[in-house]
């Protein structure tokens, strides 16, 4: 059987991504709460934690220099600079939680999505979009969780991330929260599915004589 990341019957892995503000966490907490199967990669940051957020929760919380062994050791699946931290992806929490075998989702900015689309090609990308570039402002400024230059570096980024949505097979529009949860469950959903139906087939192909 072919090995993904080192283990031979992986849960699936879906990477929500979009431009900071957008409602990512939210549906992905929605999301969690419909299929309580779904493990969430925690990613690892040098950003320092705001109130509330918990280390080996929201984030593994790494100094600049952590990061930066922790990178020259290959242990990032992707990582990027983004708004003047880094932020990446252990393989280590995909490896662990995928070879439970249960789907995990990766939530990461667009640079991110494509490092990932080169190195895991099976796993679905679901790009979320803000109504208007406005919106999106104002969810960020009402999170109330970056001071006005957090906001403005958020904006400036996202500005060319909206541009990358064409990139993604699966794009929300995160207008009614309601109805873009419904959205992503469906998309979660009919791609288990056929990822199961592909497995079985699989296994039934290995025991030909
Ligand atoms: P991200 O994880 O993409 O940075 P969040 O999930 O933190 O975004 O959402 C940013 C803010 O927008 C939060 O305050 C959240 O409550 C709000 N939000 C999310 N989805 C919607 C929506 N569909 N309509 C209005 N506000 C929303
Ligand atoms: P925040 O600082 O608001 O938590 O995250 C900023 C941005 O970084 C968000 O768009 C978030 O999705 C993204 N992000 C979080 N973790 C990762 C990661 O491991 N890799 C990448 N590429 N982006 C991430």
């Amino acid at each position: 059987m072919r090995k993904v990341l080192g283990v031979d019957r992986p849960g699936h892995v879906f990477v929500i991504t979009g431009p900071s503000g957008v409602g990512k966490g939210t549906l992905i907490r929605g999301l969690m709460e419909r299929m309580p199967e779904i493990e969430l990669s925690v990613s690892a940051t040098t950003r320092s934690p705001r109130p509330g957020e918990r280390d080996g929760v929201d984030y593994h919380f790494l100094d600049a220099d952590e990061f930066a062994e922790r990178r020259a050791r290959g242990e990032f699946v992707e990582h990027v600079d983004y708004a003047g931290s880094s932020y990446g992806t252990l393989r280590s929490e995909l490896e662990g939680r995928a070879s439970a075998g249960a789907p995990v989702v990766l939530e990461i900015e667009v640079q991110g999505a494509r490092q990932v689309r080169r190195a895991l090609p099976d796993a679905t990308q679901i790009f979320i979009a803000p109504p208007s570039l406005e919106e999106l402002a104002r969810r960020l400024r009402e999170r109330g969780t970056d001071d006005p230059e957090g906001v403005e570096r958020r904006l400036a980024v996202a500005r060319e991330e909206l541009e990358a949505r064409d990139e993604f097979a699966h794009v929300i529009l995160n207008d009614q929260l309601e109805r873009a949860l419904q959205q992503l469950e469906s998309i979660v959903l009919g791609e288990l599915e056929s990822s199961a139906r592909g497995q079985a087939q699989g296994e039934g192909e290995l025991r030909k004589p």
